[in-house]
């Protein structure tokens, strides 16, 4: 499998310490997307050497994420992967962009997810401008796939980026948005796929807030936002 690098982290899976393992591959082309050297990576990992990985830490986490990239290009290693982390009695968590519906119904059919990320990269009619696709339906399929499995909890993300975003597409997103958590993330301007973004200013915190706070009303259930400066907050 293609898989450009791991960490152990605090705050990928809230309230849980997690190896996250970042698969590299990734169809879109997201204006600001940061992670292009990762998409790029070659380097590839058996499956045993994933799992040894697992087990050097399983002593110490309580789950596994799987990010990208774009984790659901390479399923067949991702259901290897998950399969083995359910049998050692850890959680599963995956981060995806929600273009593959019925990969993410694969995965639910096969009981392997606990905890998904999906990002909201925009109003579903205005994808084609952020993320060079117009895969706004694909994405409304997986969020209805997952709200429809209660074992599942999923996170709604969006990454505010301001020239490409408005408060308006906020509200557009969470009156559209059905999940248990909306988080607001706040855009970096540092190796951004799309150089003119460079020159964009980072959103400040103040602002973004104003923004969750507005939008709060509208979404039934937890709004959370992410900024550099102050860390994860519930608003
Ligand atoms: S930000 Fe977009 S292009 Fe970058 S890895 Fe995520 S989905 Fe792919």
């Amino acid at each position: 499998m293609y898989l450009g690098g791991t960490l152990i982290s605090s705050v990928e899976f809230h309230g849980n310490m997690s190896l996250v393992l970042f698969m590299s591959r990734c169809p879109l082309a997201c204006r600001y997307c940061h992670n292009v050297e990762l998409i790029e990576d070659n380097t590839e990992k058996s499956f045993d050497e994933v799992k040894s990985e697992i087990d050097n830490a399983c002593d110490f986490i309580d789950a596994v994420v799987v990010s990208g990239g774009e984790p659901l290009m390479q399923l067949d290693a991702l259901i290897e992967i998950f399969e083995y982390v359910k049998s050692i009695n850890l959680k599963t968590k995956l981060d995806t962009s929600g273009i593959y519906p019925d990969k993410i119904e694969k995965l639910l059919e096969l009981e392997l997810l606990d905890f998904v990320s999906l990002d909201v990269k925009a109003p579903f009619d205005k994808y084609g401008h952020i993320t060079g696709a117009n895969i706004g339906p694909q994405v409304k399929k997986s969020m209805q796939l997952l709200n429809n499995d209660s074992n599942v909890n999923l996170e709604l993300r969006t990454t505010y980026v301001p020239t490409l975003h408005t408060k308006e597409d906020i509200y557009n997103i969470v009156n559209n948005a059905e999940g248990d958590i909306y988080t607001i993330q706040q855009f970096r301007n540092k190796n951004v796929l799309d150089l003119k973004l460079e020159k964009v200013e980072v959103p400040n915190p103040l602002e973004l807030r104003e923004i969750a706070e507005f939008i709060k009303p509208y979404f039934n259930g937890v709004v959370k936002l992410k900024t550099a400066e102050f860390g994860e907050e519930i608003i």
